[in-house]
């Protein structure tokens, strides 16, 4: 998030970003080159068969996207995440990568990094990528093999996070936790520790974009209490926490979801800075403001060209990005948490509306937050 940042008026960077922003230019893109993935998470937000993603279009040709990058480039954008599904699963990704490193770009992964073949490896050797960012699933492998299907999937992604440290690469980790997986707390934070990394905390799941039968995420994810406790707890107490959480649940009794007042209200924005500057492209070639909004609005650059689809979703922004009228009256927006357009579209299917699991997890947050000594909290690194 750009807004959390120190910003220096100095810093190259940051002069681009003040630029894109004033001009409302494009500077970052997400590319989504791809469903597949090697693991096959419960939880997964985007993995297909390549039958069940069928009917949702293709998987673009590396001449296509290197067109596009063209049109990127002619547009402004500097920064590029690749991401997936797994992204060095995309046919020919090598290639792809390559060619985009030789453009310019700045390129950042999103990886589970669970899948480098020699020639995956090879390129990364020659072309080191700015950053990669690594979600784990677990502690052991035992836990990789219940959660993502793979029984020696922490050793893979173990060898391959050391080979991108050994590269100089940036890694950044995080921690998606499910039911399978959250008391493995302790170990994944001892692994961070002796990769000399820090990480975050995923706990907030969403069902499947094309539809909740896609996936476990519904069932497998941390209730509303779970993810309070979590939130409120360190590594090594997470057992102990989470025999409080049928207690906690218990509390929502109390609890009415927040609602929408009678009557009209004046249309209040909600968009973050990010929105005026990135955009994403799905591997079917759908464009929105960010791989959360995917869907939404399809807006097709492959179909009308890079500059009008930017001018179209440009058009759509205060639309888009419009606060929720339960959201202007709630008595605890200041302390929810990831409520953003994006983040309520996968939860709910609009922008427009809260989704009530982030709800329920924010009155609970604060009840736990104040049960314990407000010099103790947060316990946990940052958690969304
Ligand atoms: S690693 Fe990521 S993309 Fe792959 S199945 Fe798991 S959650 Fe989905
Ligand atoms: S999403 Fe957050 S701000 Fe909106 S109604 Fe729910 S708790 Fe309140």
């Amino acid at each position: 998030m750009i807004e959390k940042e120190v910003w220096e008026p100095g810093r190259i960077g940051d002069r681009l970003k003040m630029q894109a922003i004033r001009s409302r230019r494009p500077l970052s893109c997400a590319l989504e080159l791809t469903y597949r993935c090697n693991f096959r998470c419960r939880m997964c937000y985007v993995r297909m068969t390549d039958a069940q993603a069928a009917p949702y279009g293709r998987l673009r040709t590396v001449e296509e996207w290197l067109d596009m990058a063209h049109q990127l480039l002619e547009a402004g954008v500097l920064y590029l995440t690749l991401t997936g599904g797994e992204c060095t699963m995309y046919p020919d990704f090598e290639r792809l990568y390559e060619e985009l490193c030789r453009m310019g770009f700045q390129i950042g992964l999103m990886s589970n990094a669970g899948a480098y073949t020699d020639s995956v490896r090879d390129v990364f050797r020659r072309f080191p990528p700015m950053s990669v960012s690594v979600t784990l699933y677990g502690g052991s492998n035992e836990t990789y093999r219940n959660v993502t299907g793979d029984p020696h999937g922490l050793d893979k992604v173990l060898d391959n996070i050391r080979f991108l440290q050994s590269l100089g690469v940036p890694v950044k980790l995080s921690f998606t936790m499910v039911r399978q997986n959250v008391l493995d707390y302790p170990e994944v934070a001892r692994l961070c520790t002796e990769l000399g990394l820090t990480y975050s905390l995923i706990t907030d799941v969403t069902p499947h974009r094309m539809g909740p039968a896609l996936s476990d995420a519904l069932q497998c994810r941390l209730s509303p209490a779970q993810r309070a406790l979590v939130a409120c707890s360190k590594p090594r107490e997470i057992a102990e926490a989470l025999s409080e959480a049928p207690a906690l649940e218990r509390e929502l009794e109390h609890f009415p979801l927040p609602s929408a007042p009678e009557g009209p209200l004046p249309r209040v924005p909600d968009a973050c800075i990010a929105s005026l500057t990135s955009c994403a492209i799905c591997w079917n070639g759908d464009m929105q403001t960010c791989v959360s909004l995917n869907a939404f609005h399809r807006v097709k650059p492959f179909e009308i060209g890079f500059e009008a689809a930017w001018t179209q979703l440009m058009a759509d922004h205060s639309t888009t990005f419009l606060r929720p009228a339960a959201c202007q009256v709630c008595p605890m927006a200041g302390d929810c948490l990831h409520n953003c357009p994006g983040r309520r579209f996968e939860g709910t299917g609009s922008p427009h509306e809260p989704d009530p699991y982030t709800c329920q997890y924010t009155f609970l947050l604060r009840l736990c937050q104040n049960r314990r000594s407000k010099a103790d909290v947060p316990f946990s690194p940052p958690c969304t």
